[in-house]
């Protein structure tokens, strides 16, 4: 089938638009496929819609955080949906973005880069914007772009851990005392200025985001220096079956009061780096069940695969089973799913509520998985293939404020 192709760590670019409408659903491609390797679905529609609304309701700048997901089907999905600016942490992730979008804006936010891949950013994509959060880093950054002078430059903060499930501040950005100082260094250098920090990912708590700002506008008092962009980061967060976070508008609305109480000069500009929001909803991963014991389902796609966030974390991504042509029971039943290496790390404990007579061969879809997912794939015990397909469904848990419309 043309949708298909079998996937290796990297995807081939492709240049040809699909015709949507045409996509086939997810249920059509296991009929017809009965994919015995993980088959990860994309929803491009989807990713664009929500693209759409998240730059439509963002008061600024909108960076797509690209670790989240680098598939270039993705990408250009958010392309669609008006996403211009692409927060990138390699020379990898860089040279995809211009490969693939000649005119985007493309920003290196890894606070630890090496000289080289600052050298290549700089020199051949064009990328003017840099994260730093250490002195070190602003002489990298400034030696290998020969002192350039249309550099802008951006101090990651530290945060205190908050409520989020994934706590990002743990190994980068600078506690007060030195951010004031690198505000001050970084100043005569920088054509822009900016802090940026990030509360975590899928944060919980639009409070977060105020307590961050406020933290970022005493740091800029004390350095007494001019700063022209906030960059809130990502952290915004997605529906799962057990966790139903607050609106994004309610994120919205304490970044914009927080940035207004801040009395900014005019011009000051709002940016952020979402992941997560932009493209969770977007993608679905198809896993067949090769062995049933008791309550537990042996299946072919695991933690050190596409499932790594329902291992350690515990995530509970929406499953549903396919048995094409056949009906399942109605009695749903909650499972836990072993994934196929040898590790009994390799385990996700869910539940994961599916048909009580789910048996061996039955496909089980595993929604909200666009982001961290498919991108952090090992090839660990052999098991590295995948099928990759674009399909024409729905999301099955949309964005909060979306599924209240
Ligand atoms: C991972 C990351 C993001 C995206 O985070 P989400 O929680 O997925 O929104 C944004 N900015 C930086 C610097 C990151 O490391």
């Amino acid at each position: 089938m043309s949708q298909l192709r079998h996937r290796n760590a990297v995807s081939p670019l492709r240049r040809d638009t699909p015709d949507r409408a045409a996509l086939p659903t997810v249920d059509d491609l296991v009929a017809v496929e009965r994919p015995d390797v993980p088959m990860h679905c994309l929803r491009p529609a989807v990713l664009a819609a929500t693209a759409r609304d998240f730059v439509t309701a963002f008061p600024g700048n909108v960076l797509y955080a690209v670790k989240c997901n680098p598939e270039p089907a993705v990408l250009r999905a958010l392309w669609e949906g008006g996403v211009r600016h692409f927060d990138c942490a390699s020379a990898n992730e860089i040279s995809l973005v211009r490969q693939m979008f000649p005119d985007a804006s493309i920003h290196f936010m890894h606070p630890v880069k090496s000289r080289r891949a600052i050298r290549e950013a700089y020199g051949r994509h064009e990328v003017r914007d840099f994260v730093l959060d250490g002195a070190d880093e602003l002489e990298k950054i400034l030696t290998e772009t020969g002192h350039a002078g249309d550099l802008g430059l951006f101090v990651r903060l530290a945060l205190p851990p908050g409520d989020a499930a994934i706590d990002l501040s743990g190994k980068f950005g600078a506690e007060a005392n030195d951010a004031v100082a690198l505000l001050r260094a970084a100043r005569p250098s920088a054509a822009r200025l900016g802090v940026s920090f990030h509360v975590g990912s899928q944060c919980l708590d639009p409070v977060a985001y105020r307590h961050a700002m406020e933290l970022a506008g005493r740091i800029i008092r004390a350095a007494g220096v001019e700063v022209e962009i906030i960059d809130v980061g990502g952290g915004f967060p997605v529906s799962y079956p057990d966790i139903e976070p607050p609106p994004l508008g309610a994120f919205l609305a304490e970044i914009e009061a927080a940035f207004d109480a801040l009395e900014l000069p005019a011009g000051v500009r709002l940016w952020c780096e979402p992941g997560r929001a932009l493209v969770a909803a977007g993608g679905s991963v198809v896993v067949q069940v090769q062995m049933r014991r008791g309550a537990m389902l042996y299946v072919n796609d695991g933690v050190y695969g596409s499932l790594s966030d329902a291992g350690a974390l515990g995530f509970r991504f929406p499953a549903r089973a396919i048995r094409p042509g056949v009906e399942t029971s109605q009695d749903l039943a909650p499972f836990s799913f072993y994934g196929p290496t040898c590790d009994s790390a390799d385990i996700m404990r869910g539940p994961f509520l599916l048909p009580a007579d789910i048996a061996e061969g039955d496909w089980i879809e595993l929604s909200q998985l666009g982001a961290y997912g498919a991108c952090l794939r090992t090839a660990f015990n052999g098991f590295d293939r995948a099928i990759i397909a674009e399909v024409r469904n729905h999301p099955v848990v949309r964005m909060a404020d979306r599924s209240a419309a």
